[in-house]
């Protein structure tokens, strides 16, 4: 999913919470103009760049670099298991006590990551404070 130009405004409202200075109008534009990335890209994008104390300018979210997320790895391309990965992972799976003897808990693979959840949790969390501010901004009368 890509970037909808209301979608650009309620994200450049939340920005403007981190970094009040950037014009709403130019950063709206540059978010809107992302739409070849992927939504939640763009959010880290902007997100990361909005927080780097060295970046003065919003365009600098456009630009290429660490602020945008890894692309995921593709299955296809991962080299074959060696013996050593599928030691690990028996290892991890023995040691972890959220998942089953083959990996899998009861929603899908296991990653045997105790943080994980809290980690989700707080990202929805930050998420939907995120959106109830964007929300709230847009219910102003201008
Ligand atoms: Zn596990």
């Amino acid at each position: 999913m890509s970037i909808t130009r209301q979608q650009a405004h309620a994200l450049a409202g939340f920005i403007r919470t981190i970094r009040p200075t950037w014009d709403e109008l130019l950063l709206t534009n540059i978010l809107a103009d992302q739409a070849h990335h992927e939504l939640p890209d763009i959010a880290v994008a902007a997100i990361r760049t909005a927080l780097d104390a060295t970046k003065q300018n919003p365009v600098s979210i456009a630009w290429d670099g660490d602020h945008w997320p890894a692309p995921l790895r593709r299955e296809t391309s991962q080299p074959p298991l060696t013996t050593h990965d599928r030691t690990s992972r028996r290892q991890a799976i023995d040691r972890c006590g959220m998942c089953d003897d083959s990996g899998y808990t009861a929603y899908g693979i296991c990653h045997h990551d105790p943080d994980a959840a809290e980690r989700g949790r707080r990202g929805a969390a930050l998420a939907r404070a995120a959106l109830t501010q964007a929300r709230t901004r847009e219910d102003q009368p201008a």
